[in-house]
C-alpha cells in the first residue's frame, strides 16, 4: 500500500432510498479522499446527505452504486478500525463510565486488567478520572460526551467518524472539546471525519472542509485551511479565519442555495 494511499475514499458513491416514486437521492456522485492523519468537517443544509456519507464510512448502510473504502478495502458492515460518535451520546445508562468505555474492550476479547489499565488512560485524556464509577444519569451533556469519545478512542479505531458530536452541547463546552479534540489527535494523528452544521467549528478543526448541497446531496466545495496546528484561541480571532469562515458561509449558505432557487 502506498504512503499516499487515502485512508477513506469515496468512489462515485450514491445512495437512493426507496425505489420508484418515492425514490429519493440522498447522496450523488460522491468522490472524497480523507488521507491517513487529516481531519476533514464536512458540513452543509440539512438534508444534504452529511450523515448517509458517515453512516456508509461506518459501514451502518450499503450505497446504492460507487464504491467506499477505508485503508483501501470496500466497506461492506462495521469494524473496529472505524470508530462512531454520534450526537446522542449511545450511553449504555446502567454502566458506569469505566465500563462503558471498557465495554468495546470487551468484546475485542481483551483481558480484564489491560481492559481496566486502557480504559484508565483515556477516561483520564478526556478529564473524567473523578467520575470512572458514575453513571452516565449524573453527568452533564458535556461529560457524557466526553465518555463517549473515550469509548470510541479506547478501541484504537484508525478513523473517528463524529456526526454532530457537539451539536447539543452549549458554546462554551463546545469550544473545550474543540481543543481537546485536537489535542488528543495531536499525539495519534488519527483520521477524523467530523460532521457539523457549525461553520466556525468546521473551519477550526479541520485540514479541509467538505461543503456538501441538497437535493441531490453532492459535494459543493472543498475548501483548504491554510491554518497552523496547533490551534488555539489566537487562531480562532485572526483574519485569517474569519476570511477562511466567510468563505465556507458563502458555498454553504448562499452558493448551495443559488443552485437549488
Ligand atoms: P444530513 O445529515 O445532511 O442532514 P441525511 O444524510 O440524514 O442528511 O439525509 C439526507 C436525505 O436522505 C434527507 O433528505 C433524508 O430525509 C433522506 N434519508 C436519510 N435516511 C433515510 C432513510 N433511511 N430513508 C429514506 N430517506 C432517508
Ligand atoms: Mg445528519
Amino acid at each position: 500500500m502506498a504512503a499516499t494511499e487515502p485512508k477513506v475514499r469515496f468512489e462515485k458513491v450514491t445512495k437512493v432510498f426507496g425505489d420508484g416514486e418515492s425514490a429519493f437521492t440522498a447522496l450523488q456522485a460522491l468522490d472524497l479522499d480523507i488521507g491517513d492523519g487529516e481531519i476533514v468537517t464536512v458540513v452543509g443544509p440539512s438534508g444534504c446527505g452529511k450523515s448517509t456519507a458517515m453512516n456508509i464510512v461506518a459501514g451502518l448502510q450499503d450505497v446504492t452504486s460507487g464504491r467506499c473504502l477505508v485503508n483501501g478495502v470496500e466497506v461492506h458492515g462495521p469494524g473496529p478500525d472505524r470508530g462512531v460518535i454520534f450526537q446522542q451520546y449511545a450511553l449504555f445508562p446502567w454502566l458506569t463510565v469505566r465500563k462503558n468505555v471498557e465495554f468495546g474492550l470487551k468484546l475485542q476479547g481483551m483481558n480484564s486488567v489491560e481492559r481496566r489499565k486502557r480504559a484508565e488512560h483515556y477516561i483520564g485524556l478526556v478529564g473524567l478520572s473523578d467520575f470512572a464509577d458514575a453513571l452516565p444519569k449524573t453527568l452533564s451533556g458535556g461529560m457524557k460526551q466526553r465518555c463517549a469519545i473515550a469509548r470510541a478512542y479506547a478501541v484504537n479505531p484508525n478513523v473517528l467518524l463524529m456526526d454532530e458530536p457537539f451539536g447539543a452541547l452549549d458554546a462554551l463546552t463546545r469550544v473545550r472539546l474543540q481543543d481537546q479534540l485536537l489535542e488528543t489527535w495531536s499525539r495519534d494523528k488519527r483520521t477524523i471525519m467530523f460532521i457539523t452544521h457549525d461553520v466556525d467549528e468546521a473551519v477550526y478543526l479541520a485540514h479541509r472542509v467538505v461543503v456538501l448541497a441538497a437535493r441531490p446531496g453532492r459535494l459543493q466545495e472543498i475548501i483548504e485551511v491554510d491554518l497552523p496546528f496547533p490551534r488555539n484561541d489566537e487562531i480562532r480571532l485572526s483574519q485569517k479565519f474569519t476570511e477562511i469562515r466567510n468563505r465556507v458561509w458563502h458555498a454553504v449558505y448562499t452558493r448551495s442555495s443559488e443552485q437549488t432557487a
